[in-house]
């Protein structure tokens, strides 16, 4: 299946051959790991799928809890991340919850967006899209305008700062109740200027997209774009992507690997032009009668526009978009061609005026060319 599939690929490249080096053109990613390393961390990249709670590293967590007079339950940072274990989303969701406890005051969210903005932008990415869980912290009593007016100082100073741009897409949790989401939307809505989107997430069983259909449809009436989780191997994970895109009308779908298991669904989301964040971390093995498929690979090759994001890299190894586009590559055999189409792909369906995208893009070509990696 992969042999077909990288003779389908050498010959895509073949007309292009005698203009790129060897290395470039292969159809097999080049045997200089370090070469491809310096590549992709040059790469001029996006990220859509990033929760910016996840991005809350243990050593900011012991720093927040001293500022906030509050105690861990760990003797130091590496007990703490020796906790991280999980083996599903709801146990992961545990420990990610529990590590929010510690966001309390303006600053604090400031620290968290400055933060992951500061180490997003020393991997080159020059635009993010960030999600943040307002419900977890309202219900600890942090006011929602000290939450996004935090993220939102961060946001200018880090543009002016590190040249980095980025919006933010306020996420419903799904796994709490329909009224809960709704307050959260209520409370926002006087700061929809300082968001782009509205998304979904947190654990999917039980919890169909329908369940927020009012939701989106009133952040849509304010304006917002609408995104939302589709988790990997969920009960009845294919109905949730076609109500998602077809009765909720989804503009993107964070993760939605399962999707290569229906070529009806397939087709239905080349038609309507719909980007996916997949993150390989997290959403890269979908299971198969028991087998794992190579999700990123399959949404490749399916043609569909599929960017690659870090989910929650603090709880993931602390591996942020380079070290994941690094892992990704190998496990899904990425040629350059192939990585330059992923950025191409993230640029191509960012939440930004044409003129802003038409200068990532060119940023993105002329990168490309100067590896002759052009896609
Ligand atoms: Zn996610």
């Amino acid at each position: 299946m992969l042999d077909r599939r990288m003779l389908i690929r050498a010959a895509m490249a073949a007309p292009l051959a005698g203009a790129l080096p060897a290395w470039a053109r292969a159809a097999t990613p080049p045997a200089d790991e370090a070469t491809m390393a310096r590549f992709i961390a040059g790469l001029p990249k996006a990220e859509f799928h990033v929760h910016l709670e996840g991005t809350l590293e243990a050593e900011m967590k012991f720093a927040l809890a001293q500022r906030n007079g509050l105690k861990l339950p760990y003797a130091d940072v590496e007990a703490m991340k020796r906790s991280y274990i999980y083996h599903d989303l709801p146990s992961f969701l545990k420990i990610y919850y529990d590590g929010m406890q510690v966001l309390l005051t303006e600053q604090d969210f400031y620290d968290l967006a400055f933060g992951y903005l500061n180490k997003a932008a020393s991997q080159n990415v020059l635009y993010a899209e960030m999600f943040f869980d307002p419900q977890e912290h309202l219900k600890r009593g942090v006011p929602i305008g000290a939450v996004i007016g935090g993220i939102t100082r961060a946001r200018g100073d880090a543009a002016k700062a590190l040249g980095i741009q980025s919006q933010l897409i306020l996420c419903f949790m799904r796994d709490l109740s329909a009224e809960s989401a709704m307050e959260a939307l209520d409370a926002a809505l006087p700061f929809k200027d300082k968001l782009v989107g509205v998304g979904l997430d947190s654990d999917e069983k039980g919890n169909p997209p329908e369940k927020f259909a009012e939701h989106f449809a009133k952040a849509r009436a304010a304006g917002l774009h609408v995104t939302m989780h589709c988790d990997v191997n969920q009960e009845n994970t294919l109905e949730h992507i076609r109500t998602a895109l077809l009765d909720l009308k989804a503009e993107r779908i964070d993760h939605g690997g399962n999707i290569v298991q229906s070529p009806e669904l397939v087709a239905l989301a080349k038609s309507l032009g719909i980007p996916f964040t997949v993150c390989p971390t997290f959403s890269g093995k979908v299971m198969e009668n028991g087998q794992p498929i190579n999700a990123l690979r399959e949404m490749l090759d399916a043609g569909l526009k599929v960017s690659v994001n870090s989910d929650d890299p603090a709880y993931m190894g602390s591996e942020y978009i380079t070290e994941v586009l690094i892992r990704a590559q190998k496990d899904s055999a990425l040629t350059p061609a192939e990585l330059v189409r992923i950025e191409r792909n993230a640029f191509g369906t960012a939440w930004i005026p044409a003129q802003q995208r038409d200068g990532y893009l060119a940023k993105l070509d002329a990168y490309a060319q100067t590896w002759g990696a052009a896609a």
